[in-house]
């Protein structure tokens, strides 16, 4: 997977090197020599991984450029790396909690980094997916602005739930006393909270269980393959880093684990996927938004059109039939007029209610537009589905509808057109204009009545 690196020291030498050894591995390299310039240059390139060097005389440095990265809109979502030959505890911990994703200690370990380099790279991948999707609703205009606050601002505390995978009670121990100042901890196979987590610290030293397998089957399991893991390792236990790598973890830290590098890996851990949770959310948000109507909750034209054209070619191809049933209610405008608009909508609140109850799970009932609806019946006769809405018009006017300003219930009536597919030349928009001739004939004809119509006796 090719992907776009920036490498950021003031020393020629260590450029040149990690170029070297990333174009290697088939990534592009962009260069910057000061914490300034690699911070514009994010912000104009958006690359898919920072590597960030601490010391750079003059200017910023790379503590800095880090919180300047991590606060920006533009570039707070690109992970950072620092490299650095700073490596002390004081310094690593500056460096995660300035929101770096990791802190890696000059000379590199090339296959360590590599490792580290592909699986940021691969969450990154994910992220500018769902940023492109979300992009392209707004461009739409099926996605609004998000008012939320963004996870991923450093300013804001990010709280959540923990879960921890270990057999060392002492180990334990500490990782609740560190976490739990922040987030709410639960241990598996003790205290199980039923929230779900929304980070998993699992132990690959554990005696008990094979922690490798641990982050395996979460990360193929359907509602954990995108939670977080943070792997807990022996320190240079380097072939363990590399399969917990490997296998999905998304970070490592060393034991005895300390509690304020814990805190503050967490904290990046938990920021990022609550911004993709965000992210996803909106995506299927606006998805439901998109296929359906607001005032009735029922589906909506566009989701017909999208659900009665392979429907309709199945049915072309010898598949089952489907029907449809245009449903329109009786003298609506008289309603609006005579109670006004607010009494109108409630009445098409009410019978969307009526229709969805008097459906079969397999049909779909939508909002066509005004006081129009259609239900679709996949694998539906014609005759079954007159019956159906025969049913329909019997629920309509089988009780009068209230509605709030109303002083007495009302009494509503539906007209309504059926039809089925027919023949292999069958289109939807053929089949929508037969059920809406059938309706004309069952309007004209007196209405609350049902019309049945098939291609035969329409041509
Ligand atoms: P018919 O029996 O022939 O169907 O007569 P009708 O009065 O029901 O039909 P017509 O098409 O003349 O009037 C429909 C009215 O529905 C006109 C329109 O203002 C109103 N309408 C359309 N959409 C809405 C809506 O969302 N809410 C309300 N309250 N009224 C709506
Ligand atoms: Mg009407
Ligand atoms: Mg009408």
């Amino acid at each position: 997977m090719s992907a776009r690196i920036l490498v950021v020291d003031d020393l020629e030498a260590n450029r040149r090197l990690l170029q070297a050894k990333l174009t290697g591995e088939y990534y592009d390299v962009l260069t910057a020599q000061r914490g300034e310039e690699a911070v514009q240059l994010a912000k104009r390139e958006r690359p898919d991984l920072i590597l960030l060097d601490i010391m750079m005389p003059g200017g910023i440095d790379g503590f800095e450029a880090c919180r300047r990265l991590k606060s920006q809109v533009e570039t707070r979502h690109i992970p950072v790396v620092i490299c650095t030959t700073l490596d002390d505890r004081e310094s690593r911990i500056r460096g995660l909690q300035a929101g770096a994703e990791d802190f890696v200690t000059k000379p590199i370990d090339d296959v360590h980094l590599m490792a580290r380099v592909k699986s940021l790279i691969q969450l990154k991948v994910v992220i500018d997916e769902l940023r492109a999707r979300e992009a392209n609703g707004k461009k739409l205009g099926v996605i609004g602005e998000d008012l939320r606050p963004d996870p991923l601002d450093q300013h804001r505390l990010i709280s959540g739930n923990v879960l921890v995978v270990d057999d060392s009670p002492n180990q334990i121990k500490r990782i609740q006393a560190a976490l739990g100042v922040e987030h709410s901890v639960s241990v598996l196979g003790e205290d199980e909270k039923k929230d779900a987590p929304d980070l998993v610290v699992v132990s690959v030293t554990a005696k008990a269980f094979d922690g490798f397998r641990v982050i395996a089957r979460m990360r193929s399991g359907e509602p954990t393959r995108h939670l977080p893991m943070l792997a807990v390792v022996d320190p240079d236990d380097r072939q363990r880093v590399l399969r917990a790598l490997e296998l999905g973890a998304h970070d490592i830290i060393a034991r005895p684990v300390d509690e304020e590098e814990i805190m503050a890996r967490a904290r990046t851990l938990m920021r990022r996927k609550r911004y993709m949770d965000a992210l996803r959310h909106r995506l299927d948000h606006s998805l439901e938004l998109a296929i359906t109507d607001q005032l009735t909750g029922l589906y909506n034209r566009r989701f017909v059109d999208a659900q009665l054209g392979p429907l309709v070619q199945r049915a072309q191809c010898g598949g089952d039939q489907v029907s449809i049933t245009i449903v329109d209610i009786d003298h609506f405008k008289r309603i609006n007029d005579g109670y006004g608009h607010d009494v109108g909508d409630a009445v098409l609140r009410e019978f969307a209610a009526r229709l969805a109850s008097n459906v079969r799970p397999s049909d779909f009932a939508c909002r066509l537009g005004g006081e129009e609806f259609v239900v679709v019946m996949p694998r539906t006769a014609g005759d079954v589905a007159c019956l159906a809405a025969e049913r329909i018009r019997r629920h309509t006017c089988a009780a009068p509808f209230h509605a709030p300003g109303l002083s007495e219930p009302l009494d509503v009536t539906i007209s309504a057109g059926v039809a089925c597919t027919e023949g292999p030349d069958d289109t939807p928009e053929a089949l929508l204009k037969r059920a809406d001739e059938a309706l004309y004939e069952a309007k004209h004809s007196g209405r609350n009545r049902v019309v049945g119509r098939d291609a035969k006796s329409a041509a």
